[in-house]
């Protein structure tokens, strides 16, 4: 059947930079997700100036849209690469400094403020270090999360 080697598969991280680099980002969409726009009203349920939480970011277009409402927007990515992308794509000025508490990883903030993406694992990730959120938008993350990993990632966003 297929859904044993589906099991078992690993995409690892020097993999997923390795795509970035050669441009294999066939999962990046540039229009914002249908389902986002259709449901913003209950993501929000009423609520201004929401912090949102977006693991696996990418450069996904929906952090810029839901920052310009006035929301603020946490991503985690372990590709440098996608959020400089990200920050250069729509022309927003950024920053980039160490992340004392997390070896090697940095994080990259517009100047603006309202964006904050750690360029690290998810799984380096605590709340302890990011903080609490009030809603979280995953779109290509948990699937991108190989089997194995999948508890490990939800106990991170729980
Ligand atoms: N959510 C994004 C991208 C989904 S593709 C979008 O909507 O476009 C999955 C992304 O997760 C890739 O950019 C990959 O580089 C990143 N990634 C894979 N494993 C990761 C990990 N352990 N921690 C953080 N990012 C990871």
């Amino acid at each position: 059947s297929e859904v044993g080697p589906q099991k078992e598969r690993v995409v690892t991280e020097e993999e997923w930079l390795q795509k970035w680099e050669t441009g294999n980002i066939g999962f990046h969409k540039e229009q914002r997700h249908p389902l986002l726009q259709k449901h913003l009203d209950v993501l929000l349920n009423g609520r201004s100036g929401l912090r949102i939480f977006f693991p696996l970011c990418g450069k996904a277009v929906e952090m810029k849209w839901l920052a310009d409402m006035g929301h603020s927007v946490v991503g985690v990515e372990v590709s440098e690469q996608a959020l400089k992308d990200f920050f250069s794509e729509h022309s927003l000025p950024y920053y980039e400094e160490p992340v004392p508490e997390i070896s090697g990883g940095k994080i990259f903030q517009s100047t603006s403020g309202n964006i904050s993406l750690y360029c690290c694992s998810i799984y380096d990730l605590s709340s302890s270090i990011v903080g609490k959120f009030d809603g979280v938008w995953d779109r290509g993350a948990l699937v991108a999360v190989n089997p194995r990993d999948r508890q490990r990632s939800v106990n991170c966003i729980v």
